[in-house]
């Protein structure tokens, strides 16, 4: 498959609130099921091993018209896109929900979900905090074995440990390919533009993880054969964006002021575990480990006693960003409460940042390209200087 038509077939996927291709995968073979997951992490490997469709679900830019009366105006979007994508049918292909422990407003979309769709399953998924073994570990693996009886009992299958092993090994091969991408697009920003990256992580969303496994090969090669100019722009480290997505727009918008987004946290849920889960042993051990031990810090996940924000600029350092641009849905709590420890240690660390918030349905993206812009023209004369 060539360059334009894996950009066409993941804007389709992306454009496709309906989940088209859910449904028409559910129709191949009568019997499969389909699960929708909120951000940002779920082991999906626990939904996969039970031959069940994991489908991530980001909101949307959509017409809200139901959606809005079930929250006050002061939060973010996502819950009221969630809501209208649920109400208007959009979602029927899915035969259950799962929802993160990432903030009180997921916590409280799960309780609203289960009133209104009493005959589909609705888990809030309780995830650690605390992040010692014998604590917060196995509270996790009680939650992960619970999970997997529920998916085991929606499927009809018997889950053995090997096949919930072979299910880790396809996701450690999406996470090391995705990862690679993210690698390649810090050392040749020019050949990865953020914006096709991030159209590619959505459709692992929603296409089975062999099939997006096949479609990031597919991608890497034919950006490796592309001949693309590299373009003087100012490398850029985003942060603020794990949750509710910015609209595509605002991407291409900020790539075309002059940035290069060398590195950023769009779909998080996807490069959550940043080791690859042991593919021997108990497989759900192994699952509740790695999350232990591996977790991206981010807003959402408790940190103890180490500073914030120093990940941010070890990740600076690491991408040889030369600024970051902290840009966080309104009214998203967990990433505004960060914010300002984050600049700090930035500012400590003379690393120059810039701030917006957006939400997934704007529409106007001139005052952010300004923005950036000018924040872009900035670092290149401190750069020279
Ligand atoms: S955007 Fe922020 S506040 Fe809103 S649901 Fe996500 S994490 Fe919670």
């Amino acid at each position: 498959m060539g360059h334009e038509q894996i950009l066409q077939q993941c804007q389709k996927l992306y454009d496709d609130l309906a989940l088209t291709n859910v449904r028409q995968w559910k129709e191949q073979r009568p019997g499969r099921k389909a699960i929708g997951y909120m951000p940002i992490y779920v082991p999906r490997e626990i939904i996969h091993a039970a031959g069940i469709l994991p489908v991530g679900l980001m909101g949307g830019d959509m017409e809200i018209i139901r959606g809005d009366a079930y929250y006050q105006s002061y939060i973010c979007h996502i819950p009221r896109s969630t809501i209208e994508l649920g109400v208007s049918g959009r979602l029927d292909a899915l035969d259950g929900m799962i929802f993160p422990s990432i903030c009180d407003v997921i916590r409280n979309l799960s309780g609203m979900w289960q009133l209104m769709f009493p005959d589909k399953y609705s888990r809030y998924l309780d995830l650690p905090q605390n992040y010692a073994a014998d604590i917060g570990g196995a509270f996790y693996i009680e939650e992960l074995r619970t999970l997997l009886a529920d998916m085991q009992r929606i499927a009809g299958v018997e889950v053995s440990n090997e096949r919930l092993l072979e299910s880790i090994r396809l996701y450690n091969e999406n996470r090391a390919r995705v990862q690679g991408l993210y690698d390649l697009r810090a050392d040749q920003p020019w050949r990865v533009p953020t914006s096709e990256l991030y159209l590619l992580l959505r459709a692992g969303n929603v296409l089975p993880v062999e099939e997006h496994n096949a479609l990031l090969d597919a991608y890497r090669a034919a950006v490796e054969a592309l001949d693309r100019p590299q373009l003087d722009n100012s490398r850029i480290v985003l942060r603020g964006a794990f949750c509710e997505q910015p609209p595509l727009g605002l991407i291409r918008a900020i790539e075309r002021a002059g940035c290069y987004i060398v590195d950023d946290d769009f779909v998080l849920g996807s490069r959550w575990l940043e080791k690859a889960v042991p593919e021997t042993g108990d497989a759900v051990a192994n699952l509740a480990q790695t999350f232990l031990d591996h977790s991206v810090q981010t807003a959402s996940a408790y940190i103890g006693d180490r500073p914030k924000g120093e990940a941010l600029v070890t990740r600076c350092r690491q991408r040889k960003g030369e600024g970051v641009i902290f840009c966080a849905a309104s009214f998203c709590d967990p990433a505004l409460l960060d914010q300002p420890m984050l600049a700090k240690a930035v500012e400590a660390a003379a690393i120059p940042y810039t701030e917006f918030k957006y939400a997934e349905n704007n529409g106007q993206f001139q005052a952010i390209k300004e923005q950036t812009g000018t924040f872009s023209d900035s670092l290149k004369l401190w750069v020279q200087e």
